[in-house]
């Protein structure tokens, strides 16, 4: 095992080498190694440390970067604002793509999504697009600086949603981390700008009592088909929340029932209780309610019909994404790493376009399996 992992363990658990050493046997910890850096991913919160922590270790030093904090979902805004804030609430928008924290390592940036994995691809991404403004922010500004955004567009292995501004790959900020605790909003802004970096957009700076300013933003997302909103503190006094539009509710069931055992069960019940509370504080009439009803209806109904026909006749059950690579290496470099994390994918078409090499990978979902069973014996699984 690792020397230097063994050290960086001592000191960031408090405990002696031999301690460190048993700690890494544990399940807790998953050691992980990506070109020059060994690290660990915390699979559980641990010894103070969230979920997702990553603590990367490189040939002199090691940073440790915690896990990204949940956020509390609002189920209704006239109660939950003047209750949660102190004066003002920056309303920002809620974009639909993966949690990416970047960090600086020896002179290298580095990726993590969500689970504390440094991803190949999305570091690979992030370098190629705005490498030089962060490495300039992070000699500036502090090394141990952690620049968290969204990953959004459609060329990633995680999630997509069509941004028309964002098609391809892009990268939104969100908080900076210093010291543990994030900077202003201000100072976000500020840094976000100086270094040209892109950022989520600030919808506007409203009173705590304005909950009329908040729904006029929502109504607006909603119109666009855009995902909703976080609120937070100007000065996070006060943890952000969280609140999404009516029409992300529906679409995420409709994109989740298309695999229903793998999405669709955890999807259902809390996107079913937003509705229902959407209902409630926007006191929808009788004729809203039944066009909702039936809106939402679809939106189970359809897409599962149709993965149960799509296997009926051996057309599969796939998920599938294209994402653009600058080599070869760098296509199997990704490929081993989701081997590693135990994710199934096969490439289908690959074609050459500006020296930039874009593969289509499907991933088989095990929905599709549940359901020749269903087809082949007849039983339900389920009680
Ligand atoms: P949680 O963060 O509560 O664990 P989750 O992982 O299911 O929940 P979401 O429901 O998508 O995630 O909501 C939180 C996430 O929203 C954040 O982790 C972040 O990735 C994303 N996000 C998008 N826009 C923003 C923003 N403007 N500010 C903060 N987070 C944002
Ligand atoms: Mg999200």
């Amino acid at each position: 095992m690792s020397q230097r992992l063994v050290e960086a363990v001592s000191q960031v658990f408090g405990v002696g080498r031999e301690a460190a050493e048993a700690l890494l046997e544990k399940r807790v910890f998953r050691i992980m190694s990506y070109r020059g850096i060994v690290y660990l991913a915390l699979r559980r919160d641990y010894g103070g440390h969230r979920e997702g922590t990553v603590l990367a270790v490189g040939r002199r030093e090691y940073r440790l970067v915690p896990g990204y904090p949940p956020i509390s979902r609002v189920l209704v805004l006239s109660r939950a604002m003047p209750r949660h804030f102190v004066d003002k609430v920056v309303v920002e928008e809620k974009m639909d793509g993966y949690n990416v924290r970047v960090f600086m390592l020896e002179g290298e940036i580095y990726a993590a999504t969500r689970g504390g994995y440094v991803c190949p691809y999305t570091t690979a991404r992030i370098r190629r697009m705005y490498g030089p403004n962060l490495l300039d922010l992070f000699e500036e500004e502090g090394n141990s600086l952690i620049i968290v955004g969204e990953v959004v567009g459609m060329e990633n292995p995680y999630t997509r949603f069509p941004y028309p501004e964002s098609p391809g790959f892009a990268f939104k900020v969100f908080d900076i981390a210093r010291n543990n605790s994030f900077v202003s909003i201000e100072e976000r802004n500020k840094l976000v700008s100086r270094y040209g970096l892109d950022q989520v957009p600030v919808l506007g700076v409203v009173d705590k009592h304005d909950v009329a300013a908040v729904r006029r933003i929502v109504r607006s997302l909603e119109e666009r088909g855009r995902e909703g909103i976080v609120l937070k503190d100007p000065d996070y006094r006060v943890p952000p929340l969280k609140y999404t539009t009516g029409h992300i509710n529906v679409e995420d069931l409709r994109l989740g029932m298309k695999f229903f055992f793998d999405e669709g069960r955890s999807f259902l019940f809390p996107r079913l209780l937003r509705q229902i509370f959407l209902a409630f504080e926007e006191g929808w009439s009788p004729s809203k309610l039944e066009a909702e009803a039936r809106r939402l209806g679809e939106a189970l109904l359809r897409p599962a019909v149709e993965a149960v026909h799509s296997v009926a006749s051996n057309r599969g059950l796939y998920e599938e994404y294209v994402l653009v690579f600058q080599s070869e290496e760098e296509a199997s470099e990704f490929e081993e790493y989701m081997s590693t994390l135990g994710v199934q994918i096969v490439r289908g078409q690959v074609t050459v376009h500006n020296g930039e090499l874009r593969i289509l990978y499907k991933k088989l979902k095990d929905t599709a399996v549940r359901i020749m069973n269903i087809l082949e014996t007849g039983i339900s699984p389920l009680d």
